[in-house]
């Protein structure tokens, strides 16, 4: 079915979907995919939930849409009262745009408006971490630690600092304790402040646990509350983007709960609409609301898609199953199943380094080497053709070949829906396993 949709790839034809049923994928020759990785983190109820379906349909035949500009809808207002009521201490608002690049875009101009409006004009400047993803969008690419994503986009770009990120695999150094490592790793965020002055940086941005350029690294303990004292120290906002990592992937509901810290502003995106809508909010405390609200009164921003009511009811359905279900133990448990099935099958192989994650939200990286823990050569592309033999046997995973530090190397992250059973758990690490093995031997 060649057609003239243009996607990601110039390259050969993709099969059809066709139907979603629970955590599997049909396509139009009736194979079935087991979704192991959500898509890209998305999928959290799998394909064919009722209740999201229902609240879909109630919502189209009450109101499809109405501009922002006019109206507020109940959708909207009662998605973000329950966000602002489980999110953590100081969040007051919710920002409601169409998916996680917007959220971060959002983040970024919110916090130079803040500063503009409390007198601060000489803070500008966004710090980031090297090993990062933030979108595709230009604030976000600059702020994303990917170089290979930035490189030819590099003149559109504005200049962002990148620090280490917290990788207690590859930088923890020997005998050190992991609360150590934190300290260590979170005070290049205090240096990188002082050497650019800290009355010009607005924020720092991060992921809790990091999903797309690294499979699902989460920090140590104690390093993000050292970042929170750094920033407060500077006067500096923290961004936590949770557009992967939130909405329940980690078995909290933000992720940054498990790791103690309230930021100042949270992204998330992907677990919000389930994949049943796209949507993506940024929440923000009510510190840097009433500030715009007691100045200009007016956000410099906007979308005409934002705060859809479609989208929104699909998120509040996606909510009420979250908490309704009790599906954030059940994420903790299933996620301590699949870890313990990757270790069992995975955890010894020569080649696979580690096993890590949170969660539902797992990764795996490999290496040529255990020891020196040296990255395969990138020209073998060892994830891509995981991918590949991972969905020729109907097993949908996210293997990327990410940036450490400037070297590539390749991960594998898992992040399949909450709903998972244990005999899919098997299916998929058995899956998985194959095209691993498959993959090194081709
Ligand atoms: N932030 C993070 C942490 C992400 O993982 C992503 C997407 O992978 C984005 C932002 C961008 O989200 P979107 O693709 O919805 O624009």
């Amino acid at each position: 079915m060649p057609g003239h949709v243009f996607g990601r790839s110039t390259k050969g034809t993709l099969p059809v979907a066709a139907r979603g049923d629970g955590c599997y994928i049909i396509d139009s020759a009736g194979k079935r995919y087991l979704d192991g990785s959500g898509g890209a983190a998305v999928s959290c109820l799998g394909h064919s939930d009722a209740g999201v379906r229902a609240a879909l349909h109630e919502q189209l035949d009450a109101l499809a849409f109405a501009h922002t500009g006019f109206f507020t809808s109940e959708a909207a207002e009662s998605l973000a009262d329950r966000l602002v009521e489980h999110a953590p201490e100081g969040i007051g608002r919710v920002y409601l745009v169409s998916g996680g690049s917007e959220g971060v875009e959002a983040a970024i101009k919110l916090a130079r408006q803040y500063f503009m409006e409390i007198g601060q004009p000489r803070r500008h400047r966004v710090i980031a971490r090297r090993q990062s993803y933030h979108g595709n969008t230009l604030g976000a690419l600059a702020a994303g630690g990917n170089e290979w994503r930035r490189a030819q986009f590099a003149p559109l770009l504005v200049e962002t600092s990148h620090i280490a990120p917290c990788y207690e695999y590859r930088d923890r150094l020997e005998g050190e304790t992991p609360e150590a490592y934190g300290r260590r790793a979170a005070d290049e965020l205090d240096a990188e402040i002082r050497r650019l002055g800290p009355e010009t940086v607005m924020a720092f941005i991060a992921e809790p646990v990091v999903g797309a350029t690294a499979g699902a690294v989460p920090a140590v303990p104690g390093y993000l509350r050292r970042i929170r004292e750094i920033c407060d120290r500077h006067g500096v906002l923290l961004i936590l983007d949770e557009v992967m990592c939130g909405m329940g992937r980690t078995g909290h509901l933000f992720a940054c709960e498990e790791d103690g810290v309230a930021p100042d502003m949270i992204t998330i995106a992907k677990g919000l609409g389930a994949g049943y809508q796209p949507i993506g909010a940024l929440l923000t405390s009510g510190k840097i609301y009433d500030a715009i609200a007691a100045g200009s009164g007016f956000f410099q921003h906007g979308h005409t898609y934002m705060g859809h009511p479609m989208a929104a009811a699909a998120a509040g359905a996606v909510l009420d199953a979250i908490l309704g279900r009790s599906l954030l133990a059940r994420v903790r448990a299933q996620g301590e199943k699949l870890d313990a099935a990757l270790r069992a099958e995975l955890g010894q192989h020569p080649h696979v380094g580690d096993i890590r994650g949170r969660g539902l939200f797992r990764g795996i990286e490999l290496v040529e080497d255990r020891d020196s823990k040296a990255p395969f050569d990138p020209a073998r592309k060892l994830h891509a053709k995981i991918k590949a033999m991972a969905f020729e046997a109907g097993l949908i995973c996210y293997p990327m070949g990410g940036t450490i530090d400037g070297q590539r190397g390749d991960h594998i992250l898992l992040a399949p829906p909450f709903i998972i059973e244990d005999a899919q758990i098997d299916e998929l690490v058995g899956k998985l396993s194959g095209a691993i093995k498959g993959a090194l031997a081709a």
